[in-house]
């Protein structure tokens, strides 16, 4: 079975933020201009997600992150074109008042791609679809086009966690007109048309999921459509109410009797109540409150319209250029949680690349293995072999056991730097904890970096003395100081070569 192959070097991942490589899983790939020279369709690719603002606004930036992509083996880069905030990475014509701040004046994309291509790389420009920054040009122009809750509000009322607020707006990818034809296909449109891209990529290709997954959209426009999609009554004669016809003992089995679903008061109901009739609803009066299906079902063809939708017009203007799709790992579950059964997508979609990430899963590194190479067995039966499967790693997080001890140091630290001036229990608590996270990593940094465990062993040593006790602010200062450059200047081998390295 394949396993994931990582050939760039950690600090390029470090240096650029990146996230992500991928492989393929499937036996047909019909991209020849990969095929190497035996004539062989090419069975592993090689790409990264990466984002403009690590690489730089220069032509000499992007020519060194190019290079340093080349040297790693790099196919492709998927480039962030279209971010989560709704900020632009390209010198758009058309949405010029969504250009990412600090790219008004450097044509990221254009830059990109003439190095990449001039390297022999792949460019897929990523477009993260409906999620939009609440200062996003989209919003602020169109705040009709969001996805609005039961209570009216937009997701950007949603806390995330407890009490962080969420922070974006999603948009609603039912309207017309709306979102969908005004601002996103034609921002597809654009750079399918202005850059010499391979492809372009979905990203956020669904409803919200990690806040109130069945809390959207409830706009007016869907809670009309909604049930007219679903004839939960007739448009036409739509006073008339038709009853239940109870023929058969099972009262589920009377649903062919073509009752009316709708309530007949429902023009009189408010946005709660027509949204709690959806979700909790019942099909047959006395029957189970399965009403949500078609909540589901609504969800799901929305998002596979669009998703439709998007591949006619892209073809259109630039038959040229594929389409990939950033996606859940299981569609049957992200089809019910966030409207994303992407296996249905295969007309439109060129390649998938499922987040198969680690933190997406449980357990150790080796059951990850297990599980990944499963799933992705399994993503390739749920497209029927239609279509090569990328599987998305997101490196940081294979190294869940090397970093976890470094974090707990920093938490800690932060929170003893918090404690009360008489709180000794919690110092000594906090230092226990300090002490035990760097005995966890000692071992294996006293390897790769003599000079890093000496200098934060001693840190460690100043403030966990005699339990903490006689920890001054300067010591913990100094230790969180230094713990925060290791972080983000990890030592070469400090990330075990093994867990990456292709293994056949
Ligand atoms: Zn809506």
């Amino acid at each position: 079975m394949h396993c994931a192959v990582l050939t760039f070097g950690l600090r390029l991942m470090l240096i650029a933020a990146l996230v992500g490589i991928v492989f393929t899983a499937h036996s047909s790939v019909t991209d020849t201009t990969h095929a190497s020279s035996n004539s062989q369709p090419k069975r592993e690719v090689h790409a990264l997600w990466a984002h403009p603002p690590s690489i730089g606004t220069n032509v000499e930036a992007v020519r060194k992150f190019v290079d340093q992509c080349k040297r790693a083996n790099i196919d492709t880069i998927v480039i962030l074109a279209k971010g989560a905030q709704g900020e632009l990475y390209w010198k758009s014509k058309r949405f010029p008042q969504a250009i990412a701040k600090g790219f008004e004046n450097f044509d990221f994309l254009e830059n990109l791609t003439s190095e990449a291509h001039a390297q022999g790389i792949k460019i897929d420009a990523w477009l993260c679809d409906f999620i939009e920054g609440v200062d996003g040009a989209a919003y602020r122009e169109h705040p009709e086009w969001a996805q609005i809750n039961p209570d009216g509000g937009t997701t950007a009322t949603e806390k995330l966690g407890h009490t962080k607020p969420y922070g974006y707006v999603w948009m609603c990818p039912a309207q017309r007109p709306g979102y969908v034809d005004q601002w996103l296909i034609p921002m597809f449109e654009e750079v399918a048309t202005s850059y010499p891209v391979d492809s372009v990529h979905h990203d956020y290709v669904r409803y919200p999921g990690d806040v109130a997954p069945d809390g959207y959209c409830f706009c007016d426009y869907c809670l009309a459509h909604m049930p007219k999609y679903a004839m939960l009554s007739y448009q036409t004669r739509p006073a008339e109410r038709y009853r239940v016809k109870f023929a058969q003992p099972r009262i589920e089995a009377n649903w062919w009797s073509d009752p009316t679903m709708l309530p007949a008061d429902w023009d009189q109901m408010d946005r709660r109540e027509k949204a709690d009739f959806l979700l909790n609803g019942r099909t047959v009066p006395g029957g189970p409150p399965d009403m949500r299906y078609f909540f589901y079902d609504y969800r799901l063809h929305q998002i596979k319209n669009y998703v439709r939708e998007l591949a006619t017009h892209v073809r259109h203007v630039n038959p040229k250029v594929a389409i990939s799709a950033a996606v859940f790992k299981n569609p049957v579950l992200s089809g019910r949680f966030i409207g994303q059964r992407w296996n249905e997508w295969t007309p439109w979609i060129d390649v998938f690349m499922p987040m198969t990430y680690r933190s997406h899963f449980a357990g150790s590194f080796e059951s990850y293995l297990d599980h990944l190479t499963e799933t992705t067995a399994r993503q390739i039966e749920w497209v029927n072999h239609e279509r090569p499967i990328y599987a998305g790693i997101a490196t940081t997080y294979l190294y869940r056991e090397e970093l976890q001890p470094i974090d707990d140091i920093r938490e800690r630290v932060t929170e003893m730097k918090l404690l009360a001036p008489d709180d000794s229990r919690g110092r000594a608590e906090k230092a226990r904890a300090i002490k035990l996270g760097f005995e966890t990593m000692r071992k294996h940094l006293a390897e790769v970096s003599p000079d890093a465990e000496r200098e934060i062993g001693s840190l460690v040593l100043t403030v966990t003395a005699n339990d903490g006790r006689d920890v001054t602010p300067a010591a913990l200062e100094s230790l969180a100081a230094r713990i925060s450059r290791f972080r983000s200047d990890l030592p070469a081998g400090y990330f075990p070569r093994e867990k990456t390295l292709a293994v056949n």
